[in-house]
Parts: structure tokens; sequence; C-alpha cells
């Protein structure tokens, strides 16, 4: 198993080189023993960046999470046993910190305001959507959702990670916008992203550490995906 180093908690978010070594090497990937690259997963798309060995250099176009974690190159492949240093592309990673965690932010707005139930969201580097069910946001409604937002972004809120029993959780969490009973039974401890305690939520993705580092949010469109779904798109700004 590769060892995901950006997860324990909230620093470990902020990792933008690593060194590593090579497990496997297939005709254009290698498994590493340890990795601080995000495989694409839960709406959040996959980090890339280059690894550099000896004299050689490769880019690292796509991470993915298929039992393994798989580092897809572009360019030369280590040998296994090999020592790596990762580079991740800090930009675009930054981008999608700062995405995902506004993100938890609409989700906690939404249901606070409107109970309206997260049911879908992908991230873009430049952008985000989400879902909503069931919900009929009016204009109104969609302004007051972005200053809500704003304001919490203002706020500086803290983000915490850590992991938490799932009983514990299921008793705190009790009429929240969280449906555990999603997540399946045989996981007992969960990562969480904590907001400051506004926002409770399991999650495997990368946050920043203060909502200050998002800025500002807009919500750019908004859609009717079906009988009370209704999906928004924002960036920041
Ligand atoms: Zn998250």
């Amino acid at each position: 198993m590769t060892e995901l180093i950006y997860m324990p908690d909230i620093e470990s978010n902020y990792i933008k080189e690593f060194k590593a070594r090579v497990q496997t090497s297939g005709k254009d990937h290698v498994v590493l023993d340890r990795t601080a690259f995000y495989p694409e997963g839960g709406g959040q798309p996959s980090d890339t960046g280059k690894l550099d060995w000896e004299e050689d250099t490769s880019k690292v176009v796509k991470v993915e999470k298929k039992g393994k974690v798989i580092h897809r190159l572009d360019g030369p492949i280590p040998e296994e046993g090999i020592e790596i240093k990762g580079h991740i592309d800090w930009e675009r990673r930054y981008e999608h910190m700062k995405l995902h965690t506004a993100q938890h932010l609409f989700s906690a707005v939404v249901f606070d305001l409107f109970d309206g139930r997260t049911v879908g969201n992908q991230i873009y580097t430049d952008y985000s959507r989400v879902d909503f069910e069931p919900v009929d946001l009016s204009d109104e409604d969609i302004e007051q959702i972005e200053d809500e937002v704003n304001s919490l972004i203002y706020g500086s809120l803290q983000v915490r990670i850590y992991d938490e029993k799932r009983a514990v959780l299921e008793d705190q969490l009790d009429d929240c916008r969280v449906d555990l009973s999603l997540i399946p039974k045989s996981i007992k401890n969960l990562r969480v992203i904590d907001i400051d305690g506004y926002d409770i939520c399991p999650c495997a993705g990368t946050h920043v550490r203060n909502t200050d580092e998002i800025g500002s949010v807009q919500i750019t469109n908004k859609e009717n995906k079906g009988k009370n779904r209704q999906r928004i798109y924002y960036e920041m700004i």
C-alpha cells in the first residue's frame, strides 16, 4: 500500500515536495511507497507535477487510485527500488484546496438555510459545481448563499483534519448534512474535515488551513437538474 502523506492532518496538505521509493514500474507509470500526489476522486481532480531521480526527470500527468495509487508519467520511467523526489504542481493543487474548502462551506450553508443536501460535486482548476436536493433556489436565495459563504470565509475559520470513530460521528452528526449511511459499514474510522465546528464532514480530499486563504467566492450560474435538484457554479474572485 502507498502511504498517502497528505492525509493525517491539515499541515500535511501543504507538502509540495517529498522523497519516496519506486515499488513497481510499468510501461507508463510507477507505484511509490509513499506519495503527496492527490489521486483523482471525490470530485477533486488528480494532482500533476514531476518526479526527479539521478539525472532523469519525468512529468506526472495523472494520478489514479485503482487499488494501488498509479502515477502516470510522460517521460522516462524510474526502475524499481530507485529513490525519487516528487514535486507537486502547487499552483494547480492550491486552487483545488481553496475550491474544495469552499465547497464544504456551500454545502453547510445550503443545508442550514434551505435543508438541501449535497448530492454531487466536481472541482475544476478555476471553478467548481455543487448539486443540491431537494431545493428550489431563487435568485435572491443564491445571493444569500453567496453572502453567507463569504462572511464565513472572512471570519478566518480554522480548518482541522483528524480521525474520528464512526460511532462518535453518528451521534454528533445527527440531523446534519452528512448522510453517513452512504459510507460502507466496514469503515469504522473516518477522516474528518472540521471547519471551526461550523461544518464537520468526512472527506478524503485536500483543504486549506484557514478559510481566509480562499479570498472571496462568486456564484456564476445555477441550473435546474431535474425535479427539486439544482446545480450551482462558483469561482474565486
Ligand atoms: Zn473535502
